[in-house]
């Protein structure tokens, strides 16, 4: 993703609490008092400009989302998309899948989203990969029981790696599709690079990986 410099994204951030919240690791274990509920948490790690987040809550109010972007630059759109959409059930926070269990507690999350990912097809680099192994602990440790990771690419290679990753991890595998877009899955919600990419005619992979207990 092309990343413009903006400057004043993180005074914008600042200024809204409500959506950002400040110090992401004082919240940890007590992420329902944010929300003030005690629904379910989904995190989405890599949530761009945010048109799935802000779908997925409008969809499904009484689960809570919080959104995981590494680019401030990539953030401050998903925050101008929920200030004028002002979904109250979505929190956005500017920090490094790497650093999740410094934010939430062991069972905090009851699921977690990857979309269209970057593929990082080197293979040196694929420890970067966020169903490599490494991720897959980050995920497991902060998740509740039985948790599961929804996970949909453009990109074949990392789809048969991610596969691959999961079931090396003993993950159950379910719904998995080859081409979701012909798929009978009704309640889909398109991320902004689904949009481009099937746009052109690529093909979108999807899966679900549950961890065993
Ligand atoms: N999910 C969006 C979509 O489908 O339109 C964006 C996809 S974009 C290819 C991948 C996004 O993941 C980028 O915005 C990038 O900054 C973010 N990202 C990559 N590694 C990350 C990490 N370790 N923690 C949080 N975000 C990350």
């Amino acid at each position: 993703m092309r990343q413009r410099n903006k400057p004043w994204a993180e005074d914008m951030f600042a200024k809204n609490p409500q959506f950002v919240p400040t110090n992401p690791t004082d919240r940890k274990g007590n992420w329902k008092d944010v929300f003030d509920n005690s629904n379910p948490i989904h995190l989405e790690v890599g949530t761009g400009k945010g048109q799935f987040i802000i779908g997925m809550a409008r969809q499904n109010p009484d689960v809570n989302y919080v959104g995981l972007e590494l680019s401030s630059s990539v953030m401050v759109s998903a925050l101008e998309k929920l200030i004028e959409e002002d979904v109250p059930n979505v929190r956005l926070l500017n920090e490094n899948a790497q650093d999740l269990s410094t934010i939430f507690e062991e069972n905090e999350v009851s699921r977690v989203y990857l979309n269209f990912s970057d593929p990082w097809p080197k293979n040196r680099h694929e420890k970067r990969r966020l169903t490599n192994k490494t991720f897959l602990d980050l995920y497991r440790g902060v998740m509740k029981p039985n948790g599961e990771v929804h996970f949909k690419t453009d990109n074949q290679g990392l789809f048969e790696y991610s596969l691959h990753s999961f079931s090396l991890y003993g993950m159950i595998l379910n719904q998995v599709s080859l081409n979701l877009h012909q798929s009978n899955m009704e309640d889909n919600v398109m991320t902004e690079y689904e949009e481009k990419f099937s746009s052109k005619g690529s093909r979108i992979y999807r899966c679900e990986a549950q961890f065993r207990s």
